[in-house]
C-alpha cells in the first residue's frame, strides 16, 4: 500500500476516524458529492461538529501550504475540490426556532427539511428552496431562490448574523459590515462557518400544489403563467416546468416516466385573491388534475415539489432571464425534439415581488430585476452529446442583452461568483477576502480567478 501524505496522516492522527483518506473502505461514499455527475478528487473528507475540530483541520492545513472547502452536502459541488480538504460540519446540529422574535438559529449541519418540520404548526416559514436536502448555510451564502421568494426576498437577506472561524482559527459572530455584506450571497469562502441566525417570516396559513397539464398544452401554460404572473401578489410564488416525471415507488404508477407540465403553486394568506390568478391561467387550459391545491403544513411544501433526496445529477443550466412568447414556443420544441428527451426539466420560476426591492441589508447580492429565472435539468449521462447539445440550445433560446447572469446558489460546471455579480461587486469581494483570508487558505468551489 502507498503511505499515505504528511498531511492526510496528520489528519487521521489528531481527528482519527473523522478523517475519511483515499485509503478508508468507504472513501468513494464520503468523497461523492450529492450532485453525483460530479467526481472529485479531494485529499481528505473531514467530518467536524466542533470549534477544535475545526480550528485542528485548518492549522494542519497551514502547515502543508494546501487548502480546506466546505461542503455539507455537495449539491453546489463543480469539480474543483480537488487536491484540498473537504471539511464536512456535519456535526453542527443546532436549531432553535424563537416564534415570538421570528428567528431561527440554524448549525451549519443543518439541512432546510429539518428547519421546515421544525417550522409546523409556528405559523412562520423560512425562505428555503425546493428541495429539503440542501443545506441551509450552503443555500443562504449563495443567495438562495426560495419557494416564498415574491414575499420574504433572498435567502440571504433574511442572515442576521454569521458564526464563522477564520482561517488564522478565531472565531467571530458576524452582524454587519464588509464581511457580511460578502457572506449574504458570495460567503464560502471568508471562513468555516458554525452556525447563522435567520429572520423567519409571518404565514398563518400556507396553501399549494401541483397543476397537471398535458404537453400540448405546454405553449399556452407557460404563456398564461408568465402574463398572468407578473403582477400577481407577492405571497403567490410559481414555477413552471416541463418536466418528466420520475420513475420513483412514490409517484402513482400511469404518471412516472410522463412527460408533462406542471405548475407549482405556493401562497400564504390571501389566498382568494390568489385563486382569481389562477382561474385567470387556468382559462380555457384544462389540466389533467385540478384539484391539487390545499393547506399545508410547512414542510408539506417540499413534499409537494417531490425533489430527489437522494444523490442525483442536478441541472447544468441556469439564466436570469425574461422569457417571452416566442422564447416559449421554442423551449417547448427543444424539450419535444430528439435531443431535448435527455432534459428532465426545464423551468420557469416567476421572480418579481420583494426580490425586485431594495434588499434592506448590505448584501452582495442585490435585487433581482429580471422578472424569470430558467433552470435546466438533465441526467447525468457522460459523454451522451445530445445532453451537451440541449444546453446549448437552451443557452441560445434563452437569449439576455449582455453578459448573462444567474443566482450564486445556482452556478453551475465552469461558472463563478462572476456569473452572478458584476466587476465592482467582484473586486470588492476581493479586497474582503484579502482583508479575512489573505493566504486563500479557505476556498468555495465558486471562487473567481483575480
Ligand atoms: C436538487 C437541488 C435543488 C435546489 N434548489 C434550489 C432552490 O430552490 N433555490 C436555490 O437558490 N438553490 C437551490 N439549489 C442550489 C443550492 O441551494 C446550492 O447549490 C447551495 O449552495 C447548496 O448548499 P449545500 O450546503 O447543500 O451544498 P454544498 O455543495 O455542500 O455547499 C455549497 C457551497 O456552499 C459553501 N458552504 C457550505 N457550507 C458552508 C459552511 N459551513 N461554511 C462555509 N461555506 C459553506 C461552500 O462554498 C460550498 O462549496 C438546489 C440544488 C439542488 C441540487
Amino acid at each position: 500500500m502507498n503511505q499515505p501524505q504528511p498531511v492526510v496522516a496528520e489528519l487521521v492522527q489528531s481527528l482519527g476516524y473523522q478523517a475519511i483518506t483515499p485509503d478508508s473502505v468507504n472513501w468513494l461514499r464520503a468523497s461523492q458529492p450529492w450532485n453525483i455527475a460530479v467526481h472529485q478528487s479531494p485529499l481528505a473528507v473531514v467530518t467536524a461538529g466542533t470549534a477544535d475540530e475545526v480550528r485542528a483541520v485548518l492549522a494542519i492545513a497551514r502547515h502543508h501550504g494546501v487548502s480546506v472547502t466546505t461542503q455539507l452536502t455537495g449539491h453546489g459541488a463543480n469539480h474543483r475540490l480537488d487536491g484540498m480538504i473537504v471539511l464536512r460540519p456535519s456535526g453542527f446540529d443546532e436549531l432553535t426556532i424563537d416564534v415570538e422574535a421570528r428567528t431561527a438559529r440554524i448549525g451549519a449541519g443543518v439541512r432546510w427539511g429539518e428547519v421546515a418540520a421544525a417550522l409546523d404548526g409556528t405559523g412562520l416559514v423560512a425562505a428555503f428552496g425546493s428541495n429539503p436536502s440542501v443545506g441551509v448555510v450552503g443555500y443562504l451564502l449563495a443567495g438562495g431562490v426560495s419557494l416564498f421568494s415574491r414575499a420574504t426576498g433572498l435567502g440571504a437577506w433574511a442572515l442576521r448574523a454569521v458564526e464563522l472561524i477564520s482561517a488564522d482559527g478565531v472565531a467571530h459572530r458576524i452582524t454587519d459590515g464588509e464581511l457580511m455584506w460578502a457572506l449574504r450571497g458570495a460567503g464560502g469562502s471568508f471562513g468555516i462557518v458554525t452556525a447563522v441566525e435567520i429572520d423567519l417570516f409571518p404565514a398563518a396559513d400556507v396553501y399549494g400544489g401541483k397543476l397537471l397539464f398535458g404537453l400540448d398544452e405546454a405553449g399556452d401554460v407557460l404563456d398564461a403563467v408568465l402574463s398572468n404572473g407578473a403582477d400577481a401578489d407577492s405571497a403567490l410564488n410559481m414555477s413552471v416546468n416541463l418536466t418528466q416525471v420520475p420513475k420513483r415507488d412514490d409517484i402513482a404508477p400511469m404518471l412516472q416516466g410522463v412527460r408533462l407540465v406542471s405548475i407549482d403553486v405556493f401562497g400564504f394568506d390571501s389566498e382568494s385573491e390568489h385563486m382569481r390568478t389562477l382561474d385567470a391561467i387556468r382559462g380555457d387550459i384544462h389540466p389533467i388534475v385540478d384539484d391539487a391545491l390545499g393547506h399545508l403544513a410547512v414542510s408539506g411544501v417540499h413534499q409537494v415539489v417531490n425533489e430527489p433526496t437522494k444523490p442525483s445529477a442536478s441541472g447544468d443550466f441556469s439564466r436570469l432571464a425574461t422569457v417571452d412568447r416566442a422564447m416559449i414556443d421554442q423551449l417547448v420544441e427543444l424539450f419535444e425534439s430528439a435531443d431535448g428527451q435527455v432534459l428532465r426539466n426545464v423551468q420557469v420560476r416567476l421572480l418579481g415581488g420583494r426580490l425586485a426591492e431594495e434588499p434592506g441589508v448590505s448584501a452582495i447580492a442585490g435585487p433581482l430585476t429580471d422578472p424569470h429565472l430558467v433552470l435546466g435539468v438533465g441526467p447525468a449521462v457522460p459523454g451522451d452529446e445530445r445532453v451537451d447539445r440541449a444546453y446549448a440550445r437552451l443557452g441560445e433560446i434563452v437569449e439576455v442583452e449582455g453578459k448573462p447572469r444567474t443566482v450564486a446558489s445556482f452556478l453551475t460546471r465552469g461558472q463563478d461568483y462572476r456569473d452572478a455579480y458584476d466587476d465592482e461587486a467582484i473586486s470588492k469581494w476581493f479586497a474582503v477576502r484579502d482583508e479575512f483570508n489573505p493566504d486563500a487558505l479557505i476556498r468555495s468551489n465558486r471562487d473567481p480567478q483575480r
